[in-house]
């Protein structure tokens, strides 16, 4: 795992190197937040100490209560602290991952870290489409539209040129733009469907987006580096092919009508559907890997890059 992040992380750098909108004054800076970037993996360094909180059998509203003013102490003594760069927002246990703009780092819960997202003896091409992705999408939360606000430090900081940013809003409204194309929820009358709110959803697109591109990057090299063979087959699939067929499992499931429709309203993340279909429309590697034809649904003449 922590040489896959690595890998992904030097993928990044590549990125950087190779993109042409992005002036050398502020690639040195992606360059400066990417070298600092904390990779945090299954569980911190420093045990949190819970033996002052009382866990009492048959008392669960006292144990909740407990837990509550526990938990608000810790916050309150934060206060007038140096902040603590080893702790976690997310329990070992958690089977999530997160990047904190504000402490610039990228943290994989073990919770993650076992199948089918991760698996010690998976294959390497399953492994890279599924945690080498969410390692990706939280790496380029560091250089979304809110994570590029913040410096290698964890500030408020505008490390852009107006003309850089300019370039990166160009490929942010292509990329709003084509989600609010996706509708989300189909109905007989058009003017009852719901479409994705690609402005609301952009960030977690863009690391969705750069994630998988990274991830693939970081396959292709390592598969190199190991002379893994990219064309033998495992269960009847190349290995470009089952690297994209477990990104796409990482989004598996079902949801009503009703829910995706709530959920295109407030949360931040585009429905499932999209956060595999909306993402395998922009990578450039999809189309040879399944010889899909130009213009084919998965392989659209025109589609949208920022990382
Ligand atoms: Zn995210």
């Amino acid at each position: 795992m922590v040489e896959m992040v690595r890998d992904i992380e030097s993928a990044m750098s590549s990125d950087i190197d190779q993109i042409d909108w992005m002036s050398p004054a502020t690639k040195l800076r992606a360059r400066e937040k990417l070298a600092a970037v904390a990779n945090k993996i299954g569980y911190p360094d420093k045990w949190r100490d819970y033996s002052s909180l009382a866990i009492a059998p048959n008392d669960a509203a006292g144990n909740q209560m407990r837990s509550e003013a526990f938990e608000n102490d810790r916050q309150l003594n934060k206060i007038g602290q140096p902040v603590d760069h080893a702790e976690w927002q997310m329990t070992p246990p958690t089977v999530n991952a997160y990047y904190d703009p504000s402490m610039n780092d990228i943290n994989f819960p073990a919770g993650i870290l076992q199948p089918p997202f991760y698996g010690r003896t998976q294959d390497i091409a399953v492994n890279y489409g599924h945690i080498g992705a969410v390692i990706g999408h939280e790496l380029t939360h560091g250089f979304d539209d809110e994570g590029r606000k913040f410096d290698a430090h964890g500030n408020l900081d505008d490390w852009w040129t107006p003309a850089d940013l300019k370039n990166f809003t160009v490929r942010t409204d292509c990329l709003a733009n084509e989600y609010s194309s996706f509708t989300a929820v189909q109905e007989k009358n058009p003017a009852d469907s719901v479409k994705v709110n690609g402005r609301l959803t952009l960030g977690e697109n863009t690391a969705d987006n750069g994630g998988l591109l990274l991830a693939f990057m970081a396959y292709l090299q390592r598969a190199k580096q190991d002379h893994i063979d990219l064309a033998a087959k495992r269960d009847g699939f190349t290995g470009p092919q089952r690297f994209y067929i477990a990104f796409s499992q990482n989004w598996c499931q079902n949801a009503r009508p009703e829910s995706v429709r709530s959920q295109v309203l407030q949360d931040p993340h585009s429905p499932d559907r999209f956060r595999v279909n909306g993402v395998i429309v922009n990578q450039p590697g999809f189309a040879p890997a399944f010889g899909c034809k130009p213009n084919a649904p998965m392989a659209p003449a025109k589609s949208c890059r920022i990382w």
